[in-house]
């Protein structure tokens, strides 16, 4: 229990906090109202103030380990958010140097945010828009933490899902493979994007567990395929983050993923960015190198979009280019654009790499690919990103097969 952020339930008059114990959590207010006690030496109590719903009361055990400085008690009947110091500090050992000072920064101002709403409030001199500052900003910490916990929540409770976009051959639309994209089913708040909720992962530290389910799920994901499919030679090509490239389990998650589905060489793909080999170019070196002596491909995904050194080019650990979908919409705008992601294709190529387009949409663009040069392309041209279920039943319906729709232009 003191491990893991729980909702927890106060009667009216229980004391939720005790001065001079010693915290091991602090709390958000979900829902009813507290009041805060100073207990003095000669016995008497003094209310010095009261908290209501979207407050946080004993923060300060999560970055001292100082006793309680007050006693807290409901003053109505309370749903509270647990979160657990070993818990909170769990994340921030896990998080990488840079994310660990980040937080701890944010969590200063954090407190700062505190006092001062505290002060304004009191002090009706205080501007008003000061004190509504520190409440937006209070507001947009505890969402964040309210959704880290549903996030959690959904890791162990089958909410995460991978959506499985082909990857086709630039060519004739043969199927290559497919890349595993993470949706999020939010019993709430709906389906919710990977652009959404991955950043969030990363930042609480969660991202190590959701790659770890990641990978697990698209290798037995494609293992099953490969039989619906009667192909053998499929792969499946899963994003990673920065984080996991620091992570000390994922050579053993990858390596056990690979066991347990019995993929061959090749057939797991890893998605990178160049930012992560800039994040910790030595680590990434080194982890990326041990991935492909496994018999994983690496993928630079997003290519052109971020710093775009030609030096990862040349990296030896890299086998995939993927060419953002920036220069694929570009291409039939202009020669120069042309020219440009030609040039990209040759190098790539002259270099040995396998070359990818991203994000084709339509037919004049997967024709452009073809021409090119492209190996293979991925866009809704093709198909979208749909469950793993969707795709074996298209087995089933041979006229809308998985033979893309490419070969027919
Ligand atoms: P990405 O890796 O660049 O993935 C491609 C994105 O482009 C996907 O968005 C895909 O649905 C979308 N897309 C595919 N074809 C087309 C097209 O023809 N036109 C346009 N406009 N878009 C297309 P999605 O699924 O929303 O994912 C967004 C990003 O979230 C991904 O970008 C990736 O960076 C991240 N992401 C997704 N799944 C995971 C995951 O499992 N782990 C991690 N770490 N990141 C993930
Ligand atoms: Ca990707
Ligand atoms: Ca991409």
């Amino acid at each position: 229990m003191s491990q893991w952020n729980a909702r927890v339930s106060y009667r009216a008059g229980e004391t939720i906090i005790r001065q001079g114990e010693q915290g091991d959590c602090a709390y958000v207010i979900e829902s009813g109202r507290v009041e805060i006690v100073l207990e003095k030496p000669d016995g008497r109590q003094q209310r010095v103030g009261t908290r209501g719903v979207d407050t946080m009361i004993g923060e300060m055990a999560l970055v001292d380990d100082a006793p309680r400085t007050a006693t807290v008690r409901a003053l109505e009947d309370c749903c509270l958010l647990r979160i657990s110091k070993e818990d909170f500090s769990r994340r921030l050992l896990q998080a990488d140097p840079v994310l660990r000072l980040t937080t701890q920064v944010i969590l200063n101002r954090y407190r700062d945010i505190l006092t001062t709403a505290e002060i304004a409030s009191q002090d009706r001199s205080a501007p008003a828009e000061a004190l509504e500052r520190g409440h937006a900003e209070r507001g947009q910490v505890i969402e964040g933490i309210r959704l880290c916990n549903d996030l959690r929540a959904a890791l162990e409770n089958d909410g995460l899902e991978l959506h499985y976009q082909p990857i086709v051959s630039a060519n004739d639309g043969a199927l290559r493979g497919f890349e595993a994209l993470m949706r999020w089913r939010h019993p709430v708040d709906g389906l919710i994007p990977p652009d959404v909720f991955i950043p969030l992962a990363e930042t609480s530290g969660l991202i190590i567990d959701v790659t770890r389910w990641a990978i697990h799920a698209a290798c037995a994901a494609l293992s099953r395929l490969k039989a619906a499919l009667g192909r053998d030679d499929l792969y499946v090509s899963v994003n990673i983050s920065s984080a996991d490239l620091a992570s000390q389990t994922i050579l053993n998650d990858v390596w056990l993923a690979l066991k347990e589905s019995g993929l061959e060489r090749g057939q797991l793909h890893l998605e990178i960015t160049e930012r992560m080999l800039m994040d910790q170019p030595e680590r990434a070196r080194a982890v990326l190198r041990a991935f492909r002596m496994l018999g994983v491909v690496i993928a630079l995904d997003d290519f052109g979009t971020g710093y775009s050194s030609l030096g990862y080019l040349n990296s030896l650990e890299i086998d995939v280019l993927k060419i953002d979908r920036s220069f694929i919409a570009a291409m039939n705008g202009d020669q120069r654009s042309l020219e440009l992601v030609r040039a990209i294709v040759g190098l790539g190529k002259s270099l040995g790499l396998q070359v990818v387009a991203e994000g084709v949409e339509t037919s004049t663009e997967a024709e452009g690919v073809a021409r090119l040069g492209f190996d293979s392309a991925q866009g809704y041209f093709f198909a979208r990103p749909r469950r793993e279920c969707d795709i074996a039943a298209d087995v089933r319906r041979p006229a809308q097969s998985l033979e893309l729709r490419v070969s027919a232009r």
